[in-house]
């Protein structure tokens, strides 16, 4: 059998009847009579199954019985035109090997129609159906799509690091790393821990975001994007968080804040149409199974410009619609940050587009944002999406090194692991922006699931690392 090599399963069905082909795959459904069996084979590179056909006089009885739901096989015969519906070609089989029987009492994926819940709980199983193979090639494809679109304009990838030992403005609560002995932990003169006796000489953390580092990329070759694992430790267990998730981060010099949001929108157009041109199988597969209004959501956000509005008047909408009886769960009022159910109410209920937030006040957001005239609000600006609300969160920076350093100040941060940003500012300094994409976020967008948990192969969230 292996003198003939193996085709996917994705290209025997786009091919022309009639050659001697030879396919390898786990099976998905097994039915027929005494006669002839039907085999519903997949192999991952398509959502679509091939069929087995095999006559009962060509095989014994005791090799039908091995081929079980979840069973792996290698299949020879001759690809024919197919009798039944549902598809163009078929394998009728002159051999069938079983390369790994699969017991059906104890497979995991045994009931037709398992819950997104327990298949968490069996999150190395459930990678192996329909559900989780078009969640992983439509993950691979925005991944890939991702890398083109920063390519076609000329970014530099750059690889920031995952251990740092400065907080990156408190994105979020972070997780330590560290190899001191637990049980007996070195302390100071004072009684602190003495870091200086850890791996590096100092307290040190997972990245919460690569940003600092990727502006001084910007500010050196220009145009940098990063994409890698962030980490947060939030206890938040929301359906929009994990305490490891993926983000893209690009950082561009000499963009004000009206070009970077005019890429964040053209970048997320760009994902949102590759997704429909490269995955329209597996979305018409999420659609139908979990979302009706997938592909028409995700079309709609291509036609339209993005609605741009200030902080401001938004909480001004917030405010009249609570004066016309709509209720939220959270106060809005000037200076407080907005709530998913607020931003979700701006692009669904008022604008019915996606919507881009700008000039917060300063308080809410980071110290590194560019601070307007008005003394009060800073340049940042979040992208905010129907059924996800923030997918994007950006800004532009702080070139002034005099500001910046006032706005340290104001806040009584600690400068010590942030000389090396502020030279950002003292060398050089030009106009500079960027902003970060949370990688499962836009996944949740264009496949429809509605828990971040499921857009990611091994999901890491509070009191869950299994797997
Ligand atoms: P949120 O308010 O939703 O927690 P944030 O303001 O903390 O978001 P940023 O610090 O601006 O988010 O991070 C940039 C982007 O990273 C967000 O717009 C979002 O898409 C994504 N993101 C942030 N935190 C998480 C998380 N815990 N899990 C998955 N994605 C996240
Ligand atoms: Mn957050």
């Amino acid at each position: 059998m292996e003198t003939l090599k193996r085709t996917k399963i994705k290209d025997l069905l786009a091919a022309q009847p009639g050659a001697e082909v030879l396919a390898k795959g786990w099976v998905r459904t097994k039915r027929g009579n005494k006669q002839v069996k039907f085999i519903a084979l997949n192999d991952g590179s398509t959502i679509n199954n091939i069929q087995i056909v095999a006559n009962a006089e060509l095989f014994d009885e005791e090799l039908f019985k091995r081929i079980t739901t979840g069973a792996s096989l290698a299949v020879r015969g001759k690809l024919v035109e197919s009798m039944g519906s549902g598809q163009a070609v078929e394998i009728q089989a002159t051999d069938i090997q079983v390369l790994g029987e699969c017991d059906p009492m104890r497979f995991p994926l045994q009931k037709k129609d398992t819950t997104l819940e327990y298949l968490r709980s069996v999150a190395h199983m459930r990678l192996r159906t329909n559900t989780f193979g078009a969640v992983l090639r439509i993950r691979n494809q925005m991944a890939y799509a991702i890398h083109t679109f920063f390519n076609q304009k000329g970014f530099v990838y750059l690889h920031t690091p995952l251990i740092t030992e400065s907080d990156a403005e408190g994105a979020g609560d972070m997780f330590q790393v560290t190899t001191l002995d637990l049980k007996n932990i070195p302390l100071d003169k004072k009684g602190n821990v003495d870091f200086s006796k850890d791996f590096f000489g100092k307290k040190t953390s997972l990245t919460v975001s690569g940003q600092l580092e990727g502006e001084l990329g910007a500010t050196a070759v220009g145009e940098i994007y990063t994409f890698g694992p962030t980490f947060r430790a939030e206890n938040s267990n929301t359906p929009r968080h994990l305490a490891e998730f993926w983000m893209i981060e690009p950082e561009m010099a000499f963009y004000d804040i009206n070009d970077n949001m005019e890429l964040a929108e053209e970048f997320v157009k760009f994902l949102v149409q590759w997704a429909l041109d490269h995955c329209l199988d597996d979305l018409q597969f999420l659609n139908d199974k979990y979302d009706e209004g997938l592909i028409e959501r995700m079309r709609s956000v291509l036609g339209i410009a993005f609605q741009r509005v200030t902080y401001t008047e938004a909480v001004e909408i917030l405010e009249k619609a609570i004066a016309d009886g709509v209720k939220f769960e959270y106060p809005v009022h000037w200076g407080t940050d907005f709530q998913s159910e607020h931003e979700r109410y701006l692009v669904e209920k008022h604008f019915g587009k996606p919507v881009i937030l700008i000039d917060f006040p300063k308080d809410i957001k980071a110290f590194y944002m560019k601070q307007n005239e008005d003394g009060r609000t800073v340049r940042g600006m979040d992208v905010l999406f129907p059924k996800i609300g923030e997918i994007i969160g950006g800004s532009e920076r702080e070139a002034s090194l005099e500001k910046l350093e006032q706005r340290i100040e104001e806040l009584g941060m600690s400068r010590k692991n942030l000389e090396w940003y502020i030279d950002t500012r003292r060398y050089g300094s030009v106009p500079h922006s960027g902003f970060g994409l949370g990688f499962e976020r836009l996944l949740l967008f264009v496949t429809g699931m509605s828990n971040i948990r499921d857009v990611i192969p091994f999901p890491r969230t509070p009191k869950n690392a299994e797997f």
